[in-house]
């Protein structure tokens, strides 16, 4: 299956934001913001430390070891109440959703990242092929943690 540099780099924020979350905690849970373009990435969270090069090394491996599984991927369209009482908050970001907004689009990788969001993913995290972490600095002023990537790999090819 051939799938596209933009959802590659997209599902790869899904992907780094679970690993964030399972070296950094609860913690870091909060996305403060994202964006994707054709193989880079980049991913913002809330944190109240400046994280080691070492805790940054085990977040790039667990994202690659979650990208190795090939994990299947799931896609929920549902009442938002219904999300909310499946998932809680954790389906949120800091940037709202429109209160109008009834139903929502839920991409969950199990046990991993689950989120409202409405755009192109991959089926299965092997998809993505592999996330390198190229830049990432701390921003204590605004407690923030911002992560740059590429994603890795060629479609096909390994
Ligand atoms: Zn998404």
């Amino acid at each position: 299956m051939v799938t596209s540099d933009d959802v590659r780099s997209h599902t790869a924020i899904h992907i780094l934001k679970g690993a964030v979350v399972q070296v950094l905690g609860m913690g870091a849970k909060w996305s403060a913001s994202a964006y994707s373009q054709g193989i880079h990435g980049g991913l913002a969270v809330q944190f109240d430390r400046k994280p080691t090069e070492e805790e940054m090394q085990r977040i790039e491996e667990a994202a690659n070891q979650k990208i190795r599984e090939d994990t299947p991927t799931e896609v929920h369209e549902l009442a938002r109440s219904d999300a909310e009482a499946l998932w809680g908050e954790d389906i949120y970001d800091l940037f709202p959703l429109s209160a109008e907004l009834k139903f929502v689009k839920v991409f969950n990788i199990p046990g991993w990242n689950v989120n409202t969001c409405g755009k192109q993913h991959c089926e299965r995290t092997g998809e993505v092929s592999g996330i390198k972490i190229s830049k990432w600095r701390y921003r204590a002023n605004k407690k923030l943690l911002e992560m740059s990537f590429d994603v890795t790999g060629i479609n096909g090819s390994g």
